[in-house]
């Protein structure tokens, strides 16, 4: 079968057109998913759930349609929709690398339907105004529900100000800062953690040492870079930030772990949560003379080894979540000497199919899955109307064919990254529609929603 993007993106800009017309009253639109096996905590159940004004209104085993919109959902899963709480969407001056309107397609393709963003960008988001701006720009472009984190900085105000502008953390980027922060200085940590804590706002880390991180930047080949980026660099920023944390009543994410004792020192602490990423899951190092740049990310891909007491502690619930980490960047930021390259992958189209393939090989249980992917990013991040398919709740559901075997192919994406890792990897379990507030968004391979369908979610408004 021919498929290409710019057909899609053709065949989509016509169907938007067309759907301009009829979008007026969207918001009231109503729309009855038919014969689903609907996720409970008990497992599935057949039946149907009618959404209306974006809030599920009824699940029941059978709804008479009073001529709303249908989806048959016969064979298919519903689950909550996704949560990915770990995206770079990049956009503003970053747009040529992603923006709002591609990457959150990519999120609807993935089966997220609510993605948070993370603040490096051009320019970064450091302060309210910054913050304002790049959800209004978000607003009009995004297809899924987004919300925004913004950079970690010492000015107790500023921090204020963020959180009232709906901020969802403070990043703290410890190899380099992404607004000016002294992250060799304990007592700016712990003062920026404090004020953190005062306005409710959890504080999200990359947790590696940025003393020793210097060596991968004078590595040769990817493996030498990812060696020079030791797995001490994150025990030892790990331990400093957990010393630190437990002098201040903050919530600390930590991003993307890669070592089981991480997430043992972590799962300890009810002030603290955990995020993995499927890379780190399923790659090792030893990949790296075949992926080269494709394989390149910080923190970078570990020892076989590493990986596997990874997955098993994963597979053991020991993390808190999984995220993506989507990053995307250009082939020709990417296709450098290890010391050039830019690190960081797209994720938001590969993640569901993967840990989907987990479930199909019994590896992974669903409610694992979905825990890692909706119910914990929800609780974690106060999503509270999310991750849940009851009445009430946000409409906000993936659809998904459990049995469907597919095979990874960049070329697809709706994100402008067009590589993977994982290119050519078998899969089993794909997303077949995505529903974000009652409205079908992805399905069949289509984004059938216009750009700003989607809305921009503030931190501690529902
Ligand atoms: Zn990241």
């Amino acid at each position: 079968m021919e498929f290409s993007y710019a057909r899609i993106a053709q065949r989509n800009l016509a169907r938007s057109k067309k759907r301009t017309d009829s979008a007026i009253g969207l918001e009231n639109q109503s729309i009855l998913v038919r014969d689903a096996d609907i996720w409970n905590e008990n497992g599935f159940t057949r039946g149907s759930i009618l959404i209306e004004k974006g809030r599920i209104k009824r699940i029941a085993r059978r709804i008479i349609d009073n001529g709303v919109e249908r989806i048959n959902a016969s064979g298919l899963k519903a689950l909550p929709g996704l949560i990915d709480v770990h995206v770079h969407l990049r956009d503003m001056e970053l747009a040529y690398k992603e923006d709002f309107a591609t990457g959150t397609a990519a999120a609807a393709a993935g089966g997220f339907t609510t993605v948070l963003d993370m603040p490096n960008t051009v320019p970064p988001t450091d302060s309210a105004r910054r913050l304002v701006e790049k959800q209004k720009v978000a607003a009009q472009k995004t297809h899924v529900n987004v919300g925004f984190h913004a950079a970690a900085v010492s000015d107790s105000h500023e921090i204020e100000s963020l959180a009232d502008a709906g901020a969802f953390s403070l990043k703290l980027y410890m190899p380099g800062p992404i607004s000016p922060f002294d992250v060799e200085d304990d007592q700016t940590i712990e003062k920026m953690m404090r004020a953190a804590a005062r306005v409710g706002t959890p504080v999200t880390v990359h947790a590696e040492d940025p003393a020793t991180t210097e060596n991968a930047s004078r590595a040769d080949g990817f493996e030498e870079a990812a060696e020079a980026r030791s797995p001490l660099l994150e025990s030892h920023a790990v331990d400093r930030l957990w010393r630190i944390q437990k002098k201040t009543r903050c919530n600390v994410h930590y991003c993307h772990l890669t070592l089981r004792s991480s997430l043992r020192k972590i799962s300890a602490s009810s002030k603290s949560t955990s995020e993995v990423t499927p890379h780190h899951l399923l790659l090792s190092k030893k990949l790296l003379p075949t992926l080269g740049w494709r394989g390149w990310m910080v923190p970078p891909l570990r020892a076989e080894e590493t990986r596997r007491s990874l997955l098993k502690s994963t597979l053991a619930g020991l993390p808190s979540a999984i995220a993506s980490d989507h990053a995307p960047h250009t082939i020709k930021e990417k296709d450098q000497s290890a010391s050039k390259s830019l690190p960081g992958v797209p994720g938001l189209e590969t993640t569901l199919p993967l840990m989907l393939t987990l479930v199909n090989r019994q590896q992974m249980p669903l409610s694992l899955l979905v825990k890692l992917l909706s119910e914990n990013p929800a609780r974690i991040f106060g999503l509270k109307s999310k991750a849940t398919l009851r009445k009430g709740a946000d409409g906000d559901l993936v659809l998904v064919d459990l049995k469907k075997k597919s095979k990874i192919d960049s070329s697809k994406f709706f994100s402008k990254a067009k590589f993977s890792p994982f290119d050519g990897f078998k899969t089993q379990g794909a997303v077949h529609s995505s529903i974000v507030s009652g409205k079908v968004v992805y399905t069949e391979g289509e984004i059938v929603t216009r750009e700003g369908s989607g809305s921009v979610l503030r931190s501690g408004s529902g």
